[in-house]
């Protein structure tokens, strides 16, 4: 879900084409595993899942 530099509008669903932002997406957190949480954004318009990102707790990272 990242903005089109030639489309200065709010990104559009892939699968409805109706407009998802930040502001109305709705995030969906779970653990996977032990300090492991993945999330996925989901279009509020027909439910895909447009996203996902994960992250690991209680590790410290090197960037
Ligand atoms: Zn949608």
């Amino acid at each position: 879900m990242r903005a089109d530099p030639r489309n200065p509008g709010p990104p559009l669903c892939k699968s409805c084409g109706k407009p998802v932002d930040w502001s109305n997406v709705v995030r969906d957190h779970r653990e996977i595993q032990h300090h492991v949480f993945e999330c996925a954004y989901i279009c509020p318009h027909c439910r895909a899942i447009l996203e996902f990102s994960s992250w690991q707790t209680g590790v410290s990272r090197k960037d």
